[in-house]
């Protein structure tokens, strides 16, 4: 058993619910703060009465303090999707400013280890296909989706300072596209939109020609990277995600595929400084963690369609 004590920001958020189940199951505790902008009580609900866990209700944006010791600063709170991030721009900044320094000296303060989310967004649209650590990404600074992409950058930057000026212990996980249970239905991201397209009998909504291609990782394959990433030495970023690519076209015929429904589309634009392709390089934690997903595509997609019926009649 492992009797250390774990903070996680934005716990009731989708991938950061996750994370805390792996961390109690492995016997620590953990105390999730959150301030629900666009995290939810339910993903939480079941650990109610669970000794091990403490749930603080606040924005980690504003300074604040933990009175107990503290082993791990896992700093996962952000808006995450792009719809969520176009919509609060500011708050986004803040997550990964403010709130990052507010993490990072939570764990100064504590001595503990420190883990940033950060994300395959800072590749941006990326002229290197897959990509790797090494590559520095081809961010629009400007663009609608610079309040998460240049935040996040800015909290990998953060973290390397603390790193470096304070010997703090360090680590960066740069998350792939990841789906599952817990995803909120409306959170605008392709897949909820789709599998919530599919349950009411919509047509799904495929933005630009459906060309673009993304990697999805299941949410149990990567919340098993990050804890492996918090217990190793490294201090650089590791990607984390499944190296399984598709279009966005044939992540709609997949969805069709197990809802045995026809494939009816309704092409809307492209959003802005969408990136075109995306597939993680994971050399470097296979090497480095001994990680790699193990969840089959057709295993995830049917777990989280059997999550997402709860939530259509
Ligand atoms: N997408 C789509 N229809 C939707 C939502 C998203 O075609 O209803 C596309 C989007 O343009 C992008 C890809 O699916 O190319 C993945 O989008 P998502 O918002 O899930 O995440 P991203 O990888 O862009 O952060």
């Amino acid at each position: 058993m492992n009797h250390k004590t774990a903070v996680v920001t934005g716990g009731a958020g989708f991938v950061p619910s996750h994370l805390i189940d792996l961390l109690l199951a492995d016997g620590l505790r953990v105390i999730a703060l959150d301030n629900f902008v666009t995290g939810h009580a339910r993903n939480l609900a079941h650990l109610q009465d669970n000794p091990n866990f403490t749930f603080i209700e606040q924005d980690v944006s504003i300074p604040f303090s933990i009175e107990e010791p503290v082993d791990y600063v896992f700093h996962m709170a952000s808006p995450a999707s792009p719809i969520d991030y176009v919509q609060i721009p500011i708050e986004t900044l803040k997550a990964g400013s403010y709130a990052t320094h507010n993490a990072l000296d939570l764990a100064l303060q504590k001595g503990a280890t420190f883990l940033v989310a950060s994300t395959s967004e800072v590749y941006g649209d990326p002229e290197i296909h897959p990509q790797p650590e090494t590559y520095w990404g081809n961010v629009n600074s400007i663009g609608v989706r610079s309040c998460y992409d240049e935040a996040k950058r800015y909290a990998e930057a953060a973290t390397m300072a603390y790193h470096r000026a304070h010997g703090l212990d360090t680590k960066i996980v740069r998350i792939f596209n990841t789906y599952g249970p817990r995803m909120r239905l409306d959170d605008g991201r392709v897949v909820p939109a789709f599998i919530g397209q599919a349950l009411r009998g919509e047509p799904m909504t495929v933005f630009g020609d459906g060309s673009q291609t993304r990697s999805f990782c299941y949410v149990s394959d990567l919340v098993a990277g990050i804890w492996k990433l918090a217990q190793s030495e490294y201090h650089l970023p590791v990607n984390c995600g499944n190296p399984h690519e598709m279009t966005i076209r044939q992540f709609a015929e997949a969805v069709s595929r197990h809802f045995e429904i026809p494939l009816v589309l309704d092409e809307k634009p492209l959003p802005p400084d969408d990136p075109k392709v995306r597939k993680p390089d994971i050399r470097l934690a296979k090497e480095l963690l001994g990680w790699e997903p193990v969840v089959a595509f057709d295993d995830g997609i049917r777990e989280t369609i059997a999550y997402f019926r709860n939530f259509v009649s």
